[in-house]
């Protein structure tokens, strides 16, 4: 599967803005966006007004790199928006929001999306006691995700993960329960 592999950083300075794809590096003074204000590649500053094309694609690219999503699964959440009755990009941010990786991100499970991913695809998760391994799974009203701990995850790892959360504070749609994680 295609993933990106350049500096992550790269994106933040590109959109301009924290995207927090790093973790804890990003709240520290090490953030290159705090450091460079520059775009990657531009060594003078351009002044230009950017076309409402520009503004538009900026916008989305942001949801995309903050989301971890390639450009085609990207296109296929914004057709199921498109879809379904409602504000389109309302749905867009629901169906992207209740990811699985998401999900364990905003539980304070993991430090990134990036990682969140990872604990997924290795399989230390469950939803509703059965075993997901799977980044992209939707999540649903009133389903339990938990730390697998009969699979890979020994006790002193989802310790040493979950030691002092909420690190962040935990969305409304969300309830976490810190301690049987
Ligand atoms: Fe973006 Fe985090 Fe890197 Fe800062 S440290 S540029 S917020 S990924």
């Amino acid at each position: 599967m295609a993933r990106y592999i350049d500096p992550v950083c790269r994106r933040c300075r590109r959109i301009g803005e924290k995207l927090f794809l790093k973790g804890e590096r990003c709240y520290t003074p090490r953030c290159a966006v705090d450091r460079r204000k520059r775009p990657p590649g531009e060594q003078i500053p351009r002044r230009r007004r950017s076309s409402e094309w520009a503004i538009q694609l900026r916008e989305k690219q942001k949801a995309r790199f903050a989301y971890g999503v390639l450009e085609r699964q990207f296109r296929k959440y914004v057709d199921v928006a498109k879809d379904q009755p409602g504000v389109t990009g309302d749905l867009l941010l629901q169906l992207l929001e209740t990811r699985l990786d998401n999900t364990v991100y905003r539980l304070c499970f993991a430090d990134s999306r990036s990682q969140a991913r990872q604990f997924v695809n290795h399989g230390h998760f469950m939803v509703n006691d059965k075993r997901v391994d799977i980044p992209s799974y939707q999540v649903k009203p009133g389903d339990t995700v938990a730390w697998n701990k009969v699979g890979d995850s020994t006790p002193e790892f989802i310790e040493a993960i979950t030691d002092g959360i909420p690190k962040r504070p935990v969305p409304q749609w969300l309830s976490l329960d810190t301690e049987n994680l």
